[in-house]
């Protein structure tokens, strides 16, 4: 039950007792109004009357004897059990001539107090029936609501009394490739009859891929909020519903719904929620999916020439789409977001602070550097993050300081100060960290190490903040393997200087491994050479590619392991020889962990340099 119900519920249980309270107190004041308070006297006192001939005449209703003194005064007696009125007055020494003479009425008995029992019987009963009746309705009609799928739960803007998105191509930054791509669907839609009038078929549907938060949804928006139509908004996942045949009926509603605003644009989120490879779900579902799909398939296909409705999908996977959603005249035109970079950060930053108040000294251009690889929600988060810090802090503006510390929480979660408790726990984190540190200044693609802490975040033991020096979307093999070194290094450490290694490297040795995997199979830098080993990358939830498809033979798989393995110990030897040299800064820098939890950059190469 819902808490709406509940209310209502609860609302009708208090009327109805009102309602009880006031039939009983209407039965009950009839009741006693029919026994109005006349005298009630004893038989023997009946008997005298009589036999005084006071009696006009008497009534005999259930149990008591109405003697009547005059026309309208009577006096009351009870009736003896068992024996007739009669004989009970003779007993009591009625002289029986004076009996014969009174006119005696049998009445049938109109037993109040016994409807008032009726009354108890039936009420309750009433009340249970209420009962059930109110809960089999709302039973019913929550079943109705889980029934009537076929509605789609779409949200709309900007149609007439509905808010507009209100999101224009000025809130979204950077991206400028995909706005100018997407001016095309802004014009058709503001003005649809000057292409209409040329032949022009506009693109029905438009994909945008990208990985999650950067932006598709928003940009999304914004076209419908540049070219000031309605905008259809429902997820891929909306769709899919317990029950067969649901998805499509919502397709059509939701189609039937746009035509009738058009022109508009739909944005299907999440599509890859229903358009994945038909045949190779895990499981079952995917007929409904399949429904579903075909369902937007025919919509799509059946829009008429002059339809203004331009279909706008996101997704994160384009490689398990469907082909058929790809064909001309669906989703053929295909537009990437990438994530942000540098520049685009700081732009993207600059709209999140936009209205939060900053100190003036603030630096974004740094705080986007810091930022590698963050996407646009991810920055939004970062922007909220930071405020919410400064309100914690009893500070009126968001400074610098702020913002720094609010990309750590964004990368790794808040802060667990005092998670270190032991000593010893300690001293391992400062010297695994340390460890990282210090390959990764010692190398030749040494990239500057901007903080290093052993206050525990999120899932992360400690960390180690380093920033590359570009962005560079091409790694070289010696890269790779410093990287690999890197992230050995602070397992390196710990063997080193305690002799063992601890359970706190697994997620380094995973991340090495699979690089160096990476390396092998799919860039072709082992002396396996150019090859590309396995398929594609594995999909786990695809059917098809559940085990990844392995097309070389059980010799070759030995070779990669063999090949994977040398990278892993070539980094391995870069991590041991640059540890060993640098023994005593590691140590150092170790120390002043232990003391300080927190090394900045700039403590940090002090350190360095001086020793
Ligand atoms: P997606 O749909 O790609 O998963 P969204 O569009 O939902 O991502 O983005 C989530 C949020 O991230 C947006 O509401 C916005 O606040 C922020 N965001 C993402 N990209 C940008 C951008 N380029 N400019 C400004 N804000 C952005
Ligand atoms: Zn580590």
């Amino acid at each position: 039950m819902k808490k709406n119900n509940l209310k209502i519920f609860g609302r009708n249980v208090v009327s109805f007792i009102i309602v009880l309270v006031v039939i009983i107190t209407l039965f009950s004041l009839v009741a006693t109004d029919s026994l109005k308070e006349k005298e009630e006297i004893s038989l023997a006192g009946l008997s005298e009357k009589i036999n005084k001939e006071e009696v006009l005449r008497m009534v005999v209703v259930g149990g008591n004897i109405e003697a009547y003194i005059s026309e309208e005064d009577f006096v009351t007696a009870k009736t003896e059990p068992g024996i007739s009125v009669y004989e009970s007055l003779v007993n009591w020494g009625t002289e029986e001539s004076k009996i014969r003479k009174i006119d005696v009425d049998f009445k049938e008995e109109k037993d109040w107090s016994s409807v008032l029992n009726l009354a108890f019987l039936i009420i309750p009963v009433l009340f249970l029936i209420f009962i059930f009746y109110f809960i089999f309705k709302q039973a019913k009609g929550g079943a109705m609501q889980a029934l009537d799928f076929s509605k789609a739960k779409a949200r709309v803007f900007g149609e007439k009394g509905s808010p507009s998105s209100g999101v224009t191509f000025q809130d979204v930054a950077g991206l400028e490739e995909v706005k100018e791509e997407l001016e095309e669907v802004v014009d058709f839609l503001k003005n649809p009859s000057r292409f209409l009038k040329l032949g022009a078929r506009i693109p029905k549907g438009v994909l945008l891929t990208g990985a999650p938060g950067v932006g598709k949804t928003l940009m999304a928006r914004a076209v419908a909020g540049e070219a000031k139509v309605p905008f259809f908004e429902i997820s891929g996942s909306e769709f899919i519903e317990l029950f067969v045949g649901v998805g499509s009926s919502r397709v059509r509603d939701l189609f039937a719904n746009a035509k009738k605003k058009q022109p508009c644009i739909i944005y299907i989120d999440e599509l890859d929620a229903i358009g994945r490879s038909r045949g190779a779900g895990v499981g079952g579902g995917h007929d409904e999916r399949e429904q579903t799909l075909n369902q937007i398939l025919s919509e799509m296909d059946g829009f008429a020439q002059d339809t203004k409705i331009v279909v706008l999908a996101s997704t994160n996977r384009p490689d398990v789409l469907d082909s058929a959603l790809l064909r001309p005249g669906r989703f053929d035109r295909k537009i990437i977001l990438d994530l942000p970079d540098k520049k685009a950060r700081q732009e993207i930053l600059k709209v999140h602070t936009k209205n939060k108040p900053l100190v003036s000294s603030v630096n974004l251009k740094e705080v986007a550097e810091r930022t590698p690889g963050f996407s646009g929600a991810e920055i939004a988060n970062l922007a909220n993050e930071a405020a919410l810090l400064s309100a914690r802090k009893r500070k009126k503006k968001v400074g610098q300081a702020e913002l720094l510390e609010a990309i750590e929480k964004v990368l790794l979660g808040p802060e667990k100060k005092g998670y270190l408790v032991n000593k010893k726990e300690k001293e391992l984190s400062a010297y695994h960290e340390a460890g990282h540190a210090i390959v990764s200044s010692f190398l030749p693609e040494a990239e500057p190490v901007q903080k290093i802490s052993i206050v525990s975040r999120g899932q992360a033991g400690g960390y180690t903040i380093k920033i590359p020096l570009e962005e560079s979307r091409i790694k070289r093999k010696s890269e790779f393997i410093s990287e690999i070194a890197v992230l050995l290094g602070g397992y390196t450490a710990e063997k080193i200087f305690f002799g063992e290694v601890s359970t706190g490297s697994s997620n380094d040795l995973d991340r090495a491994s699979r690089y160096a995997r990476k390396m092998v199979k799919e860039f072709g830098m082992s002396p396996l050479g150019p090859l590309r080993f396995g398929g594609e990358r594995s999909h786990v939830f695809l059917g098809k590619t559940m085990a990844e498809e392995r097309d070389y033979s059980e010799e070759t798989a030995s070779k990669i392991d063999k090949e994977v393995s040398v990278f892993i110990e070539q980094g391995l030897k870069k991590a041991e020889d640059i540890i060993k040299d640098k023994k005593e800064t590691l140590e150092k820098v170790a120390k002043t962990l232990v003391e300080k939890e927190t090394l900045e950059r700039k403590e940090y190469e002090k350190i360095i340099k001086s020793s």
